[in-house]
């Protein structure tokens, strides 16, 4: 396959091993023949950064002299990762180190897998932000990526012998790691704590304690556009001198915190997904991270000038908030620019307005963030002051537009109860210039539910952009083999970068021959992923069988339970005879999901997970026909290696709580067939793909509502269990001992919740649910059409590029481009 990507600075397969013998002997200090496979690893890392540094250089100075206002991502998550078949591919320089290495005496595989993937997110909202600053660069529009290398990511996931979840810790930093470049010159000083004085008539915050933001900064190469990104994670450090400044005006506690703590901000990622943690060293990673950005883009912007004009501040950077956790970010701007630079507040204000925007990635009412005013008062207590302003200029603003006095009560920014708090979410709402839904259902229920209050007052915030994914790592780099089969039958691999291009495949899924290619590198895939599953997980699989995949992370509302006790149904059809053995479809199911280590509920599916798995795959009455396996650990590497080989996969939550989805994307765009709900993008995707091409079962987000109203959730579940015997007996083999030796205790409460909560409605789409599956292994029964359907999904599926994301921003959010 020829590539049009052409090196950021063209060389020669000999020239390339040279600079990688270089790195070797200059920089690690061995001879090639001493060297490791890591050691070519990090060596070749260090031989690609140098081909991209020119590049990086142009992008920077095109960024602050022209303008092209530039995009701040703010993100408490980028979930990059590997990064060097990423880079090779966007420098143009991958058949350069595959002939490199091989002369070196290695395979590039091995090369690849030396590399320790960083696990910097916790799911979907950190790998969406790795796909956007990819597709910013590959656009060529100036932007950095803002957040926080931490020292310790997302926990390994392992299973003792019981089938729960062990967190073990991710020190990802234990070897090299030659991407990060940590720059000591360019850090910032970070404050917390202390009191707000009155001087010569200003409020002057008095800092207890500073903390010093290092910022180690990744290059993000654009794929063909000659630009290359910088992502900018801040690690924090302490400063040695003892501050006697500090000491004297404040508590003795106050100021020796920072020698003990101060490291300590950057430690842990947290291991949340969607519920918030009231922890103090949270609100201090999320304020640390924000304010070193800040101040970084006018030390970039403004070079040199102590006195800057920021009142074109907007006009050079737009901040984009990934969710509630940069929100902070608003009182910050608003300080910088009173307390530091000595504007007024409407000035202030008409700034800060002008630069933020906030993206909502939730419906769940409990996942919006709430902090109490009395823990940001002691961080923060010049933000508070500018909050409860903030808050006070809104109401009077409410008041003005005759709103409502009891609908201003429901939008305070600051609550004005016994304990008070402030609700980060409103306070993006109100201060930012847009609001936006990550897919076009989560979109309308931002406004008709979640944020409805808002919306009905200020309905030209909001817009809608849907997620996406990059074509690069999810589709060019992660399934090779269909990429080639896509280039082949395109005639271009210009597709690569214009990801609509997929659209002139569609008559090509009435083409047989195609078909049957697409079919054979289905399982192909499929085959390698058996070796992969043999080496890294010790199992064997059987690739003859249908691959159903449900990864995800583990949540009551993404509903694993729903898929677990379908296959405990079945499994009891097959023991009893129910089925003929013979008509069964021999499926391989596949779940991959962390759990967080503090929620339950979740922990207990994953410990009914893997003793479903251990008692069907020990049954011989199901072999053949019937295999489930919980793989440890999802993470990116198992995602490009599981998704481009899964003929089924599991988008199944209840209607009305995802909001969007990407990996329902990256299956459709890998040619595998999605069992879904009407949920997130899956609306999306059916109606781009074709309702035919989709299997779609379950209640629609008004029915949820309907059942809800009827008190489903308080005890109505029950109803659906007696009715059902199917239902009756999966739950009851979980009740009774089945899959924990006879012990009717450890799945207690999983029971529990079903028969008489149920809030996220398994039980009441069970049936469906079930019912869908006979047309599943129908379809499955004639390969060609099964592979025509996948064809179809592919070639429509386009729109889900992150490159057309990044574009919908562009015009609807931020109103600007890619650098001349
Ligand atoms: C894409 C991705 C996700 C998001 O998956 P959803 O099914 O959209 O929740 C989470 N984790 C990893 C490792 C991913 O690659």
């Amino acid at each position: 396959m020829t590539e049009i990507t052409a090196p950021k600075a063209p060389v020669t397969s000999d020239e390339f091993t040279g600079e990688i013998r270089e790195q070797l002997k200059y920089t690690q200090g061995v001879t090639p023949e001493q060297a490791t496979a890591a050691d070519v690893y990090v060596a070749a890392a260090a031989a690609v950064r140098r081909h991209l540094v020119d590049a990086w250089m142009k992008t920077q100075k095109d960024m602050v002299s022209g303008d092209t206002k530039a995009v701040g991502y703010l993100s408490a998550e980028f979930l990059m990762g590997k990064q060097l078949s990423n880079a090779l591919l966007n420098a143009g320089l991958t058949e350069q180190f595959e002939a490199a290495v091989k002369a070196l005496g290695f395979e590039p595989q091995q090369i690849v897998d030396a590399e320790y993937e960083p696990g910097l997110g916790n799911g979907g909202l950190g790998r969406l932000a790795a796909c956007y600053i990819d597709s910013l660069a590959s656009i060529g529009v100036p932007a950095f990526g803002y957040g926080i290398q931490y020292r310790y990511g997302i926990f390994k996931q392992k299973f003792d012998d019981k089938g729960r979840q062990i967190e073990t810790p991710d020190y990802w930093l234990a070897n090299e790691e030659p991407w990060g470049h940590i720059d000591y010159n360019r850090d910032q000083r970070v404050s917390f704590g202390g009191k707000v004085v009155e001087e010569n008539g200003r409020r002057v915050w008095k800092p207890a304690w500073s903390v010093r933001a290092v910022p180690v900064d990744y290059m993000v190469p654009g794929y063909t556009s000659q630009r290359v990104n910088t992502l900018r994670l801040w690690t924090a450090k302490s400063y040695d001198e003892f501050d006697l400044l500090t000491f004297n005006e404040s508590e003795y506690l106050d100021a020796v915190k920072p020698q003990v703590a101060a490291e300590n901000i950057t430690k842990i990622l947290y291991p949340e997904d969607s519920t918030p943690q009231g922890k103090a060293l949270r609100l201090e990673q999320q304020y640390f991270f924000v304010a070193a950005s800040i101040h970084d883009a006018i030390r970039v912007f403004y070079p040199g000038e102590a006195n800057p004009d920021l009142t074109n501040f907007a006009d050079k950077i737009v901040f984009q908030l990934n969710d509630t956790h940069p929100v902070i970010g608003i009182p910050e701007l608003m300080r910088v620019l009173m307390d530091e630079h000595g504007y007024d507040w409407d000035t202030a204000w008409g700034i800060t307005q002008k630069t933020f925007n906030y993206t909502c990635h939730t419906l769940l009412p409990e996942a919006l963030e709430v902090w109490p005013a009395d823990l940001i008062g002691e961080l923060l207590p010049r933000h508070l002051e500018i909050i409860r302003k903030i808050n006070d200029q809104f109401v009077a603003e409410l008041e003005s537009k005759n709103v409502a006095a009891d609908q201003i009560e429901r939008m305070r920014i600051y609550t004005d109860d016994e304990r008070p708090s402030v609700r980060m979410a409103f306070l993006a709402s109100y201060a930012g210039s847009y609001v936006n839904g990550v897919a076009e259902l989560h979109s309308e229920l931002l406004k008709d539910v979640t944020l409805k209050d808002f919306s009905d007052v200020y309905p030209q915030k909001f817009a809608n952009v849907t997620n996406g994914v990059t074509p690069r790592r999810f589709v060019r780099l992660s399934n090779p083999r269909m990429s080639a089969l896509i280039t082949e039958g395109l005639g271009t691999d210009r597709w690569i970068s214009d990801l609509s291009l997929l659209k002139g495949l569609v008559p090509l899924a009435d083409d047989a021959e195609f078909v049957r290619k697409f079919a054979d590198v289905k399982q192909a895939n499929k085959d390698a992923f058996a070796v992969f599953a043999k080496s890294h997980y010790g199992i064997d699989l059987d690739s003859s069988t249908m691959f159903n995949t449900m990864v995800k992370r583990l949540h009551e509302y993404k509903r694993q339970s729903l898929k677990i006790l379908a296959l405990i149904s079945t499994y009891a059809d097959i023991k009893s005879g129910k089925v003929n053995v013979d008509d069964v479809l021999p499926r391989t199911v596949m779940f991959g999901a962390k759990s967080a280590p503090g929620y339950a509920m979740a922990k207990l599916t994953i410990r009914l997970i893997n003793n479903v798995s251990r008692v069907v795959n020990n049954d011989p009455d199901v072999k053949g026909k019937l295999a489930v396996h919980m793989l440890p650990n999802y993470n990116i590497e198992m995602a490009e290696n599981l998704i481009p080989a899964t003929d089924l996969d599991e988008q199944i939550s209840q209607a009305g709580k995802e909001a969007s989805g990407t990996g329902n994307m990256k299956f459709a765009l890998n040619g595998a067939l999605t069992v879904g709900t009407l949920d997130g993008a899956n609306v999306e995707i059916r109606q781009l793909v074709g309702a035919e091409n989709f299997f779609l079962f379950g209640m629609t987000v008004d029915e949820v509502d309907k059942l809800y109203a009827e008190g489903y959730d308080h005890g109505g579940s029950r109803k659906y269990y007696e009715a059902d015997p199917r239902l009756k007996q999966a739950v009851d083999m979980v009740a009774d001992g089945t899959f924990s030796d006879g012990d009717k205790d450890v799945y207690k409460d999983l029971v529990n919740d079903w028969l008489t909560h149920d809030y996220f409605m398994t039980m009441a789409d069970f049936g469906a649910y079930m019912d869908i599956q006979a047309e599943i292994e129908n379809t499955y029964r004639e390969p060609a059409k099964w592979a025509r359907m996948a064809v179809l999904n592919v070639a429509n599926s386009g729109y889900f590029s992150s490159d057309r994301s990044i574009e919908d921003y562009l015009e609807r959010i931020w109103h600007t481009g890619a650098l001349a």
